[in-house]
């Protein structure tokens, strides 16, 4: 097996930061650099290494470019619609490259990358049709005064996206913050800068004015908190793991800053007796080992009715088994690589939790090695039976291909184990008992629950979580307003110089 052919970009990739329209490097010219996670002997992005002044000279843009109102950039919603369906217009133009550099920083199948490439291009239509639709409200008092409500750009907002899926991640909260009428700062995750320059890069071909979108590759302790701390900067967007998140809000708090955060998730995955096994099994493999489970919706509990349970359980084993996993550049590959040796250690050590405690390991549970698998991250898909909802298999976020199975006996306790963990993001619902399936999906409490389908992200609809898992939704009319601010303009309509309220202090 080769894992760098396939792929007709030329490497290494580059990622520079991008200050008010202009490219350049780092101050001092430092650099890091991303390796292939498919074949780690490569090279596959070098990227500036923003410091703390190129952070600022960043949001020194954004602000200026904001408070300027540069391009009549906050009101001249014809721009920013025009810049929005240019930039759809981009991607879908340049889909195949985009599709191969999201594949080879993440290690995502190519047949995984080219969908995530097109729904970024349906993001950003999406909101541009709403850029010129953000109505408000008028309201007239019985003496005539008028109450208008305006929607108003929050301001400079940082963007702060991780990695595994870079471009539609930084879609989501892109395009709705430019439909807003604001300016950004985007700082991406350091395993795919290149993927949010390319993007970056290919909005410097619309008319966007300069300043509105500024990029800040470095590490998230200088960058990313820079971003967090600046009294210059509105509102943070953030996506990442909860504990990221937890700090980034207790920061943002000191200066009352507007946080919206996407972060971990603990999906569970409702089966019922009467379910459809067939379509139920596909619909589960699917958000188990997309993007080798590296998903923060993805399927990682597996809750089984006992009647249905041996069946259910063979049928996804049997589909687990024909997964074919390998070089991401293979059309015909299924799951890829992990992201970093970093999270291969941490999919292992949940592996050999899961082993020690005694559940059952029924299918996986390797590092795949020879056949051209050493020079990569490569963990077989994983499934364990039996397990214990409450123990570290059934409660942590694992980010990797690791599926933990467990029994109940009826709906209640269905439910109870679905809510029992400290993250609501989404769930699925399976039972051929429509009123049992929507009384279910009412019962748990997560963002998004999915009755007889699977990871279905429609951009008209939302996505964000309860409980640990965010603060905020991204996606649909939703994901707008969480960019804008509503101003109230109160207009007197008596026109009269003493109004009765004046009484209270004035007597004459
Ligand atoms: P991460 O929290 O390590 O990093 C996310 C981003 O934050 C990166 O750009 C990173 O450089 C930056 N960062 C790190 N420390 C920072 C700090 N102190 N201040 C400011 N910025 C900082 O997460 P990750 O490993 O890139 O992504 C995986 C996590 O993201 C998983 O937990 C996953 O569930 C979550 N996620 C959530 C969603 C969602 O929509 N809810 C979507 C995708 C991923």
């Amino acid at each position: 097996m080769t894992t760098s052919e396939g792929y007709s970009i030329k490497l290494p990739l580059s990622c520079p930061l991008v200050i008010n329209g202009e490219e350049g490097a780092a101050t001092g010219g430092k650099q890091f650099t991303r390796e292939n996670p498919a074949d780690t002997r490569q090279v596959a992005t070098v990227a500036a290494q923003g410091s703390l002044e190129d952070v600022q000279s960043a949001i020194d843009a954004s602000r200026t470019a904001f408070d300027s109102n540069t391009g009549n950039w906050i009101y001249n919603y014809k721009l920013r619609e025009q810049v929005l369906f240019r930039t759809a217009q981009l991607i879908r133009e340049n889909a195949q490259r985009l599709a191969q550099v999201v594949s080879l920083e993440v290690g995502m199948p190519i047949r995984q990358a080219t969908p995530h490439v097109a729904v970024a291009a349906d993001i950003f239509e999406f909101y541009g049709g709403l850029a010129g639709k953000l109505y408000g409200e008028s309201f007239t008092l019985p003496n005539g005064s008028m109450i208008n409500l305006v929607k108003e750009p929050i301001g400079v907002v940082g963007l702060i996206t991780p990695w595994n899926f870079p471009l539609t991640q930084t879609a989501r909260k892109l395009a709705p913050a430019l439909a807003a009428g604001c300016t950004v700062v985007i700082k991406p995750a350091s395993y795919t800068p290149a993927a949010a320059y390319e993007l970056v890069k290919l909005m410097h071909q619309t008319a966007i004015p300069k300043g509105v979108v500024n990029l800040a590759p470095g590490p998230g302790v200088v960058v990313g908190a820079e971003i967090v701390n600046s009294k210059k900067v509105d509102k943070i967007s953030f996506t990442g793991e909860t504990g990221t998140g937890k700090d980034i809000a207790a920061r943002a708090a000191r200066e009352v800053k507007r946080v919206s955060l996407e972060l971990g998730g603990k999906a569970p995955y409702v089966i019922f007796d009467d379910a459809d096994v067939e379509a139920a099994a596909r619909a589960a493999i699917f958000g188990m080992f997309r993007n080798a489970g590296q998903a923060c919706g993805a399927t990682t509990r597996l809750l089984v009715q006992e009647g249905i349970h041996q069946r259910f359980l063979n049928r996804v084993v049997e589909l687990t088994r024909k997964l074919e996993v390998g070089a991401p550049t293979r059309p015909s590959t299924d799951m890829g690589p992990l992201v970093s040796r970093s999270q291969e250690r941490v999919v292992q050590d949940f592996i050999k939790y899961g082993l020690d405690t005694g559940f059952d390991l029924v299918t996986g549970g390797h590092k795949l090695r020879g056949n051209g698998f050493d020079n990569g991250y490569y963990v077989e898909p994983t499934i364990f039976d039996g397990v214990d909802n409450a123990s570290k298999l059934g409660q942590e976020e694992i980010f990797g291909p690791v599926v933990a199975v467990t029994s109940f006996k009826d709906e209640n306790e269905a439910v109870e184990l679905a809510n029992a963990v400290d993250f609501g993001l989404v769930a699925g619902v399976w039972s051929s008992n429509y009123p049992r399936a929507m009384r279910v999906a009412r019962r748990i409490r997560a963002g998004t629950v999915w009755i007889w389908d699977n990871y279905a992200q429609p951009v008209e609809g939302i996505w964000g979580g309860y409980k640990q898992s965010g603060i905020g939704r991204e996606l649909g009319y939703y994901g707008l307003e969480d960019f804008m601010e509503v101003k109230q303009i109160f207009t007197d309509g008596t026109g009269l110089a003493m109004k009765p309220s004046y009484g209270q202090v004035i007597k004459e």
